[in-house]
């Protein structure tokens, strides 16, 4: 049998850390039978209880209160439901270029419903441009919706500067931190949002899970109508132990955050001084500075990356030219930071992990350098 390949695709997934899963293993048990809905009789209790303990989880890694948030199927759910459920009557509605697919994808559908929408262009690093957003602003009030951090170059963006504007244009923010919230930290009432979403599989917690911050008292008309669960605000059961698993790993987030962003900064400085030394001409994509800490972003000039990659089968990796399944064309963030589609074409994203060590990133860059190189000499 051959050998796992070397997972560096956290961007993509991380694993379920051993201790989610831990927490999750009691209520995949037959004895955990048990609508948390079913008000009646002690296991309808008992999982309403494991249920509403983990929402008070992932409401502290935000700085949220538990009765503002909603548990969804993920964050494609949750950007989709602040958007169009979330947007007021008649309120434009404004997104960064560099958007996950689950926010842009809201754009032409909230046009069709009568709303004016633009989106906010992003600089060669591709922070947004704030001067552009003030300038948009200052037609009226919007909702904005501005990610935490890019999941394709890791760029954080300047989410504070971006609120305090938000704030005094009375407009409403939201951001998907989805990517954010395993090595940073965003407190909502600091920044005072009005939405924000993060997923599970994002953050060593299940897949199928994620969760919608409502700031309270903000509107908001359901996506999902039935049976009133979640107050109406979203309809269906809840799956006890996906929601007892991403409480888990908030608390999980919440406890390692700052060790695990030193250690991934290190590893991925450690990978692109590798790579650099090895080929020169090799460009970085997104912010050094303001980036996360587990991601790189590479293009490399004159090369297919779907094509390399089939090179390294012993390598889990992402490519640019894949952004989302079935769209063969260059990423749109890769675009929109102005690269070419060849240079699109041209690189790579590695996502490191929790349990990523200098031993993997060493191997990884020598086995891409000489993947380039046998290509180099047919
Ligand atoms: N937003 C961002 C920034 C993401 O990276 C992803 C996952 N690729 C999503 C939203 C969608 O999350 P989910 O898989 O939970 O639907």
């Amino acid at each position: 049998m051959t050998a796992a390949p070397l997972y560096l695709d956290h961007l993509a997934s991380t694993p379920l850390d051993p201790e989610v899963f831990e927490a999750m293993r009691p209520w995949l048990d037959p004895a955990a039978v048990g609508n948390p809905h079913a008000a009646r009789h002690r296991p309808g209790w008992r999982a309403a209880e494991a249920i509403e303990a983990a929402r008070a989880e992932v409401a502290a890694l935000i700085g949220a209160r538990p009765g503002e948030i909603l548990f969804t199927s993920g964050a494609t759910e949750a950007n989709n439901l602040a958007l169009l459920g979330g947007v007021p009557a008649g309120w434009p509605v404004i997104a960064s270029a560099i958007e996950h697919p689950s926010v842009l994808a809201c754009l032409p559908e909230l046009a069709a419903r009568g709303h004016r929408t633009a989106t906010l262009p992003v600089g060669h690093d591709g922070t947004a441009d704030l001067d552009v957003l003030k300038t948009l602003l200052a037609g009226g009030p919007a909702l904005v919706s501005l990610m935490a951090a890019n999941n394709e170059i890791g760029t954080i963006q300047p989410l504070a500067e971006a609120a305090r504007i938000c704030r005094e244009a009375g407009a409403l923010l939201h951001s998907d931190a989805v990517q954010i919230l395993s090595t940073g930290t965003v407190d909502v009432r600091a920044l005072d949002l009005a939405f924000l979403s993060l997923s599970g599989h994002k953050l060593y917690g299940p897949m199928g899970i994620g969760a919608l911050f409502m700031r309270e008292g903000t509107a908001l008309r359901p996506l999902l109508l039935g049976g009133g669960q979640q107050e109406g605000r979203r309809a269906g059961t809840l799956p006890t132990a996906l929601c007892v698993g991403l409480g888990a790993a908030c608390r999980l987030a919440r406890q390692r955050r700052s060790a695990d962003a030193l250690h991934l900064t290190a590893l991925r400085e450690r990978l692109f001084a590798a790579l650099r030394q090895e080929l020169p001409d090799i460009r970085r994509n997104g912010s050094a500075e303001h980036g996360l800490p587990g991601c790189l972003n590479v293009s490399l000039p004159g090369m297919d990356a779907a094509d390399l990659l089939l090179d390294l089968p012993d390598l889990a990796l992402s490519t640019g030219s894949a952004c989302s399944t079935g769209s063969p064309g260059p990423s749109h963030v890769l675009r929109a930071i102005g690269l070419s589609p060849e240079e699109a074409h041209g690189s790579l994203r590695f996502g490191l992990g929790r349990d990523t060590t200098e031993a993997d990133v060493d191997r990884a860059a020598a086995r891409l350098v000489d993947a380039i190189r046998a290509r180099d000499r047919h």
